[in-house]
């Protein structure tokens, strides 16, 4: 099979690396890609909100399958565009339909969905400038702390946390009236504060069908002992240990059944992976929100825990044919820790060498997957972004994947790099 992987994460180097590892795939093209990904796979310059200059390109080289791993582009509609297109209608494109990526697009329209398909997640209600007072009424009847989230994508910058009264309604206006996340906050979901632990769940469906993908945590926070500016991931781990069996059946009967159920019945096309933010709370799920793609670094931790064949995985999805699909997975825990051009998540610096690139994951025990980088005139690697790259460790536990992830980080060197040394030890604590 030729196939076109959209994006140039370290999400899209984990894909990249497990398509190229399957038998199926002859050809593997990724728009725009990364350093990592151009020396697995053959790297086009598209834009991947450019839909015609994509679906051109799939035509001349006989491809036979898109994967899209980032949101914009689902948000946008390219499956919709591939789909009303008879040249290209026929071709498997794994990811949700325009209406489906709303699940991300707008959390206002995630969580009515959770309310209509009786999904557990945070009591809420949205608002607009129009309604700004009964928002402030609102806010006065919540306990604190108070979450506020705007309703758009605002590159993973638009939830507040809010310590008191006052704040959620400074917050507020800044979001509504002074816009402040622009278009996104034009509307503002309120909602509960949930108390709890964490997880991220994956799923794979075809609308119809389900697999539920190796659970990871993840870590968002900048410094260390989650403290800091957000970010869009700095680590992960997978398995995770207090979700055990026990929690993943009320994960499944609770969220994912109803979810998929929701989605067929309400006639929202959705083929392909969906995220689940999940807070677990004295053994309860319940859902924070859902994105429409897989998760970066989650896909970096979890994506090795897959054995079964990878693109018979994404052909069943874009085939309708997830049901007769097995799903195997390897035993061993994986630990990913993100490495950062220094200053990241606020400025940084581009263009910085990369060295000892090719000592990592040598010993086997880690792989090395490329988020921001590209390759210098000369073909050495340089950054080219805040999150450079991950390091996945594989261990039989957490203990030897962490030691094993952090040997490897260490074999790589920039000007200015960081990462976080406490990946894990939350896990670690726990189990102990
Ligand atoms: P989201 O963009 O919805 O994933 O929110 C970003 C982060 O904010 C989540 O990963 C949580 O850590 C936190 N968060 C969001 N909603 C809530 C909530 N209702 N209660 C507690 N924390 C939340």
């Amino acid at each position: 099979m030729n196939i076109l992987l959209l994006g140039s994460g370290g999400r899209e180097h984990a894909f990249a690396w497990k398509i190229v590892n399957s038998q199926k795939c002859s050809q593997l093209f990724v728009a725009p890609g990364n350093a990592g990904t151009a020396q697995i796979a053959k790297n086009v310059s598209l834009s991947i909100t450019d839909f015609h200059a994509i679906s051109d390109f799939v035509l001349e080289n006989n491809i036979d399958m898109v994967v899209v791993g980032p949101e914009e582009p689902l948000v946008k509609g390219i499956v919709d565009f591939f789909q009303s297109n008879p040249q290209i209608s026929t071709i498997p494109i794994i990811g949700p339909s325009e209406e489906g990526a709303r699940l991300e697009g707008s959390k206002d329209f995630s969580k009515q969905f959770m309310e209509r398909n009786n999904i557990p997640t945070a009591a809420s209600a949205t608002f607009t400038k129009e309604t700004i007072e009964d928002a402030y009424q609102f806010i006065d009847q919540q306990s604190i702390p108070v979450v506020l989230k705007a309703d758009g994508l605002a590159a993973g910058k638009g939830v507040l946390i809010c310590q008191s009264h006052q704040e959620a309604k400074d917050s507020l206006k800044q979001m509504l009236i002074d816009n402040m996340f622009g278009e996104a906050s034009s509307k503002v979901v309120i909602e509960q504060f949930l108390d709890g632990i964490e997880l991220s769940v994956f799923v794979a469906t075809d609308g119809k069908s389900y697999k539920i993908l190796p659970e990871a945590k993840d870590y968002k926070r900048i410094g260390e002992g989650d403290s800091g500016l957000n970010t869009g991931g700095m680590g992960a781990v997978s398995p995770v240990p207090f979700a055990d069996a026990d929690f993943m059946k009320k994960v499944e009967d609770r969220v994912v059944i109803p979810t998929v159920k929701g989605l067929e019945k309400e006639n929202i096309k959705y083929t392909g992976f969906l995220f689940i933010g999940l807070m677990n709370i004295g053994g309860e799920p319940f859902v924070i929100e859902y994105n429409v793609r897989m998760g970066d670094p989650e896909t970096q931790a979890v994506l090795p825990r897959i054995k079964s064949d990878f693109v018979d995985l994404l052909h069943a999805m874009g085939t309708m044919q997830l049901e007769k699909y097995t799903i195997e997975l390897e035993s061993f825990t994986t630990t990913t820790v993100v490495i950062v051009a220094g200053g990241y998540p606020e400025a940084y610096r581009k263009g910085d060498k990369i060295i000892g690139l090719e000592n990592a994951g040598k010993d086997n025990k880690a792989l090395v997957f490329h988020a921001g980088t590209k390759l210098g005139s000369e073909g050495e690697v340089l950054t080219n972004g805040g999150r450079v790259m991950a390091i996945t460790g594989i261990g039989t536990n957490v203990e030897f994947a962490l030691e094993n992830a952090y040997k490897n980080v260490a074999e790589i060197c920039w000007d200015d790099l960081y990462f976080r040394k406490d990946i894990g030890q939350d896990i670690l604590k726990l189990i102990k």
